[in-house]
């Protein structure tokens, strides 16, 4: 069957609902289409609301701009009359009222406080917000965008304000972004990490609406605070989520992005930062910072395996010295170390290794406030050969398959 037909055959039927719920105005959810093949409304209506959802991706390679995500006709399930004409939506046009549309669902619809131009000739519903802009604008930056606005899907759209509205999945504030974005010449800024709630919009509509220069740029942005080789993470100032600046997002919400969208080169540090917090951290339920079951998994077993090689090395390195006579005396301060004394320090040279009260294990460690140079100046050396090996093990730790650094 053609889509018009099909879509004349929808109407009709419409109509003859429409005339059953006069008295709301509310159209039921049993009115959405469901023999309209999929290739024509991309989802369909039971479903909508599940679109969303997908397998939790871990470290499979991302979609990028998915198809499904819009559909011209079918409201959101959780607010089936926004995107249907209705007598009170024309009524509140009519009467000129710009805030406040009232759905027939008791849900309030504001118009974005700086992407709703009244000159506008397309409306876009994310969530509770509308935008009205310019589909020439739009369509011109993006193909993806060009064929979510084609004339044929307006010309189909309902018409609650005097031009064609269209419902999209995004979040209002990703819209917005992506509206900014658009039109705001340099933004995002090279070399400048935008603040992480901005960088995660962004990521999310530049995959989704295929701009792939700008989703190049934010990833190309992360390479210094999360750098694939021991020396150059050495001598980096900022490191994993202090690239975002202010303020500092969660971890495990970083984690939780990169994850999502297939960044592999960053996970191994970021799951290696997600646990600089301990247990609690990992399991907070901030939003955004909820692990899923599998990369808490990864990374509550990451982190114990690295605190029990720490440990380990500690316990070993602090045997070794106890046994073993010091030429030098280990002077420290002018005083040789009493039996006692020596003990002390090797405490202290344990805990620092283990880093007792939490703390990055990757981080160098200083004992010449401790024991004499040579002692202090030996294992030192010995804690950088395991942090070495430890970050090179970091993805097999937390279970990022291989070829992670290619991204
Ligand atoms: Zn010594």
């Amino acid at each position: 069957m053609e889509f018009r037909e099909l879509h004349d055959k929808w109407l009709q039927r419409r109509k003859e609902e429409k005339s059953d719920t006069t008295a709301t105005g509310d159209i039921p959810a049993a009115s959405v289409p469901q023999d309209l093949p999929d290739t024509i409304t991309g989802i369909d209506g039971s479903s909508s609301a599940l679109q969303g959802i997908k397998p939790f991706p871990l470290l499979r390679g991302v979609e990028v701009a998915s198809d499904t995500f819009f559909n011209p006709r079918v409201p959101i399930i959780s607010s089936p009359t926004l995107s249907i004409s209705t007598a009170s939506d024309f009524t509140l046009t009519e009467l000129g009222e710009d805030i406040g549309e009232g759905g027939g669902g008791g849900q309030t619809l504001a118009h974005h406080d700086i992407f709703y131009l009244e000159d506008g000739n397309v409306e876009i519903l994310c969530g509770d917000t509308v935008f009205r802009i310019h589909t020439s604008i739009v369509s011109f930056s993006s193909s993806r965008l060009r064929d979510v606005l084609s004339p044929s899907t307006l010309l189909n759209a309902p018409m609650p304000a005097g031009c064609p509205r269209v419902a999209f999945d995004d979040s209002a504030e990703d819209f917005a972004v992506l509206l900014k974005m658009i039109s705001t010449p340099g933004f995002p800024t090279w070399y400048k990490v935008p603040e992480f709630t901005v960088f995660g919009s962004l990521l999310r509509m530049a995959t989704k609406y295929g701009f792939t220069d700008v989703r190049d740029q934010l990833i190309c942005s992360l390479e210094g605070a999360y750098p694939t080789k021991w020396e150059a993470y050495q001598s980096t100032n900022i490191v994993g989520e202090e690239v975002f600046g202010s303020p500092r997002p969660h971890p495990n919400a970083v984690l939780n992005l990169f994850l999502e969208h297939g960044i592999r080169f960053a996970i191994p540090l970021a799951a290696y930062r997600a646990t600089l917090g301990g247990l609690s951290s990992l399991l907070s339920n901030e939003p955004g910072a909820t692990l899923s079951r599998l990369p808490l998994a990864s990374t509550i077993y990451g982190m114990e395996a690295i605190r029990s090689d720490v440990s380990r090395l500690a316990h070993s390195v602090v045997c070794d010295m106890s046994v073993r006579e010091c030429r030098g005396g280990c002077v420290v301060d002018g005083d040789v170390n009493s039996p006692a004394r020596k003990m002390k320090g090797l405490n202290r040279i344990y805990d620092a290794m283990v880093k007792v009260g939490g703390g990055d294990v990757l981080s160098p460690l200083e004992f010449g406030g401790i024991v004499c140079a040579d002692c202090a100046e030996a294992r030192e050396e010995t804690y950088r050969v395991w942090c070495k090996r430890t970050w090179e093990n970091l993805p097999r730790i937390f279970g990022v398959e291989e070829g992670w650094e290619e991204s």
